[in-house]
């Protein structure tokens, strides 16, 4: 099965997200969990969840992806800042579990001047004080550009945080390509190269989910400028070379591209034109 869809807006409910992505011939989508600046997360709707569950089931709809506000940063100097992150990932993750078994991932942070080792502390205290044994989402851990003091540029800083975390088996790591093409991992040209220094520095295993983004800028520009497919330096054919890739097919790929829902379908229809 070719698990591929795309961010959606969260902001109708679950029924009408399983809706729009049937509609966009997605297998699987992409939400933020409430505001992507961070506000007040809507109250989940029983009524709306158990509508889209069957939705979900009736319609071979796969793992979703949650995505934290991005401008939460659990490893900022700034105390107030990385009680805020801790609390609402903490809040996210209980009404997660309202969809049992999804995934819900989140930019690592910068860590603002402190240096990467006090970031990297700092990110698996957060994960240590959120996760639980009996919770059953995966949090997944983005790769990221490594622009500014951003932590998750490398795959070591990932390796390093999920050292550090007691239920490390709760978390996994969400691979997006225009991030690691920004950051210098050239996965339009060398995509098994890549793949194996992912395993070599986190594991294979702990690869849950792909952001399917093409870049505005070339390999370690650290911009993170996202692209259409195929409108960017990684280029059409490396999608096809990505979405068929042993290590990566069975995952969920979700589109982050700059679209509304008709580009949206487009890509979603030529990707699934290059899988093999
Ligand atoms: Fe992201
Ligand atoms: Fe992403
Ligand atoms: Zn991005």
């Amino acid at each position: 099965m070719f698990y591929i869809g795309c961010h959606l807006s969260s902001s109708a409910g679950f029924l009408a997200m399983g809706q729009t992505a049937l509609s966009l011939g997605a297998t699987t989508f992409q939400f933020f969990t409430r505001n992507p600046r961070g506000s007040r997360a809507k109250a989940i709707d029983p009524d709306d969840v158990s509508a889209f569950l069957a939705f979900q089931k009736a319609n071979g709809i796969g793992t979703l992806i949650a995505h934290a506000p991005y401008t939460i940063n659990p490893c900022s100097a700034d105390q107030r800042t990385r009680e805020f992150a801790r609390e609402t990932m903490a809040d996210d993750l209980q009404r997660m579990e309202y969809l049992p078994g999804n995934l819900y991932n989140f930019h690592p942070g910068s860590h603002t001047g402190q240096g990467m080792e006090r970031g990297i502390a700092l990110i698996a205290e957060t994960l240590n004080a959120i996760l639980s044994e009996g919770q059953r989402t995966t949090v997944l851990l983005e790769t990221m550009t490594g622009k500014g003091t951003e932590i998750g540029g490398r795959f070591e800083e990932l390796r390093e945080i999920l050292d550090r975390v007691t239920l490390s088996h709760r978390v996994g790591v969400c691979l997006d390509t225009c991030h690691v093409s920004d950051a210098g991992y050239d996965i339009a040209g060398d995509p098994d190269g890549v793949l194996t220094a992912f395993d070599k520095a986190v594991g294979l295993t702990r690869l849950r989910a792909v952001h399917v983004n093409d870049s505005l800028n070339p390999v370690g520009a650290r911009k993170d400028r996202h692209a259409r497919i195929g409108q960017g330096y990684l280029g059409r054919e490396a999608f096809g070379r990505i979405i068929n890739h042993p290590a990566l097919r069975e995952l969920p790929f979700v589109l982050e591209t700059p679209n509304e829902l008709p580009g949206y379908a487009a890509e979603i229809a030529l990707l699934k034109e290059m899988r093999r």
